[in-house]
């Protein structure tokens, strides 16, 4: 197969994009028999994945170095082109809806593809269009801001990738320098932060009450194409979350500065336990290690990964302009996706390519899908696939760590995955709040943020005064910018994600056939529908979170 840097690229014709899949959905709607719906259908499948592979392929080398104005320029081509896309798709979903064959084509397609143009289709129309545009530019500009961030040290400068290089992690004084100069670094580009924010959030609230929503809260919920539940059943969450887990989290933090013997633990101390040392992978490439990783963990695992690996479909490499972040995005005419992350070593940067991987291999399991749709997923659903798959590697990671190192990690991973509850749990109700009252000033939104990590991360304290003690933690959170009300997602996920840890640990079989049913029966149903099927517990069932945290709590009490 290709590799993906011999994939060609060719900017999409617009115009006859438009013409193809206009004439599509014509013929959907002309035909006479659940057949002919289902072959036009069809018929529109090759242009939707020319799109898609051309979007994939931009986004990622726009991403690997957002100073190449060849890509940045292509990037920007999307972003204006973008709304007439979407305006093809959200007629496609309504002609979908309005079809007389809907009932026999859900038989095949499943209910969610239906479901999911209604809710996306309700916040979408030609009138955003010019918003949609400035949200995009907006978007950008975060991503250049943040990927071209340098700090000055003994008159030279750094990038944030260089200075956690040059970072001590054992050693107290190296770690509170570092913060330092990383605070400094932010600091410089504060007010631009808060400028891009605030255009942000106005030109989604234009675009929202343009749409006859109340908030953009709603209108973000419908964007994400969440179908089974609204914004209560979010906050009821989020309140098991601060009652059931916050406190265990805050004992856990009380006892490891107690262990390190310290009078406050700085939040550059969170990851630094008593036994010193962080764990470090083992010498050699990250791809090369996870050859021992993903072949015994499975054959579906096995099979993706010599594919992955065959043909590169990756970019790992640390450099100038590169974005923060990660991520897996599907491509597909070539049916493989592509991965993107900037690897380090670290704990965090083992546990990312795992969670990409997770992925990766939902995209692979499903790409012989006839319809795109149903090889996609809500987000909730998606980031189960990857967090679970953190999870799952645990068994095989003494190909990465030694056998003292890998316990450091699973405690490391284990207590992260558990305060990241409370942390993911702020940052929904922070972006509920600013998105409903949209007038805020920034003074007002790092107010608030300071207010929400007193009731959920009560832990958290900053030595070095500056940019995270003012309240601004957020802004290094790219979702916040560019994906609004993504977040909650990953703690739904991470709650189902630790289910499937400790059923793992229980039944191996047992577990990974159940995840093997959460890959194939994803992009068919809904959230709640599709947990149903794979036997996990519902995260907004009473009692599923404290259930979850005391699990997590005795692990830590185990292995601590
Ligand atoms: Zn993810």
């Amino acid at each position: 197969m290709i590799q993906f840097k011999d994939v060609p690229y060719l900017r999409p014709d617009m115009d006859a994009l438009e013409r193809e899949m206009n004439a599509g959905i014509e013929r959907f709607k002309a035909a006479k028999s659940m057949e002919e719906a289902y072959f036009a259908l069809q018929a529109m499948e090759y242009p939707r994945r020319y799109y898609m592979t051309m979007a994939t392929l931009c986004e990622a080398y726009n991403t690997m170095d957002t100073n190449d104005v060849r890509w940045a320029d292509e990037w920007a081509w999307f972003d204006e082109t973008r709304p007439r896309w979407d305006a093809c798709i959200t007629c496609l979903g309504e002609a979908l809806n309005a079809s007389p064959f809907k009932e026999q084509l859900r038989v095949h397609l499943g209910d969610e593809m239906f479901r999911r143009a209604e809710v996306t289709g309700k916040a979408f129309s030609t009138e955003i269009a010019k918003e949609l545009e400035e949200e995009g530019r907006l978007s950008a500009q975060y991503s250049k801001l943040t990927a071209n961030l340098t700090v000055e040290l003994d008159g030279k400068q750094y990038t944030m990738g260089q200075l956690s290089k040059l970072e001590d992690r054992s050693d107290r004084d190296s770690r509170d320098r570092t913060d330092a100069l990383r605070q400094k670094a932010y600091a410089q580009i504060r007010d631009e932060l808060d400028r891009i924010y605030d255009e942000l959030v106005h030109v989604r609230d234009r675009m929202a009450k343009k749409l006859g929503f109340k908030s953009y809260t709603d209108m973000g919920y419908c964007r994400q194409g969440r179908t089974g539940y609204g914004r209560e059943e979010v906050a009821a969450f989020r309140r098991a979350i601060e009652v059931g887990i916050t406190p265990v989290v805050n004992a856990i933090f009380e006892k490891q500065r107690r262990d390190l013997g310290y009078d406050v633990l700085w939040t550059f101390d969170e990851e630094i336990e008593a036994w010193g040392q962080p764990p470090k992978a083992k010498a050699g490439s990250v791809e090369e290690l996870f050859d021992d990783v993903f072949g015994p963990l499975s054959p579906e695992s096995r099979f993706y990964y010599q594919e992955l690996r065959r043909c590169q479909f990756y970019d790992l490499a640390d450099r100038k302009g590169k974005i923060r972040g990660a991520y897996s995005n599907d491509v597909p005419l070539y049916r493989m996706p592509f991965i993107f992350e900037t690897f380090d070593g670290s704990y965090g940067a083992v546990k990312t390519f795992s969670h990409e991987c997770g992925h990766g291999l939902h995209s692979f399991i499903k790409r012989g899908e006839p319809f795109i749709d149903n090889s996609e997923a809500s987000s909730d659903l998606c980031e189960i696939h990857s967090m679970a798959m953190e999870f799952f590697v645990w068994p095989y990671l003494d190909a990465v760590y030694s056998p003292e190192d890998l316990r450091k990690y699973k405690y490391l991973h284990m207590k992260n995955a558990l305060s990241f509850l409370p942390y993911g749990a702020a940052v929904d109700e922070f972006q509920t709040e600013v998105y409903d009252h949209p007038d805020m000033t920034p003074a007002e939104r790092t107010a608030l943020w300071l207010e929400l990590e007193r009731r959920y991360t009560p832990w958290k304290r900053y030595k070095n005064e500056g940019f995270l003690s003012e309240g601004r933690k957020w802004q290094l959170q790219t979702h916040v910018y560019k994906w609004p009300f993504y977040y909650i997602d990953y703690v739904l996920a991470q709650t189902c994600a630790l289910q499937y840890h400790f059923l793992d640990e229980e039944d191996h079989e047992k577990a990974w056939s159940s995840y093997l049913t959460l890959l194939r029966e994803s992009g068919f149903h809904s959230f709640d529908k599709t947990l149903e099927l794979t036997g996990l517990e519902s995260p907004f069932a009473p009692g599923v979170v404290e259930k979850v945290g005391e699990k997590a709590r005795k692990f830590l009490e185990r292995n601590g």
